[in-house]
């Protein structure tokens, strides 16, 4: 469901920063959540692919629906990879770093 989505995003958010990465595909209803997706490692796939564990399930899209496989993915080391090469960025752009 779109309403179980945003929940996950602004409930993980302060832990996980899922508001800036977590992002889905919706039916053609816009009811329903068909797909996960991570925006940050669909950005750093090319600088990901080498990881050991590089898995591009997250940057295709994510049938498993489950809150427990959004987690695996917050916590998982190529997407820990992605978020400090997103920081490293921005902070060359603001000159700030969030995280
Ligand atoms: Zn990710």
């Amino acid at each position: 469901m779109k309403a179980t989505f945003d929940k996950w995003q602004r409930e993980h958010e302060q832990q996980h920063q899922t508001l800036s990465w977590l992002r889905c595909v919706l039916s053609r209803d816009k009811l329903h959540v068909e797909m996960l997706y991570c925006e940050v490692c669909r950005k750093y796939e090319a600088r990901l692919c080498s990881l050991r564990n590089f898995s591009n399930s997250w940057i295709k899209g994510s049938a498993n629906l489950k809150l427990s496989n959004m987690l695996d993915h917050a916590r998982s080391d190529v997407h820990l990879t992605a978020m400090s090469k997103l920081c490293a960025d921005m902070a060359k752009e603001n000159g700030v770093c969030s995280t």
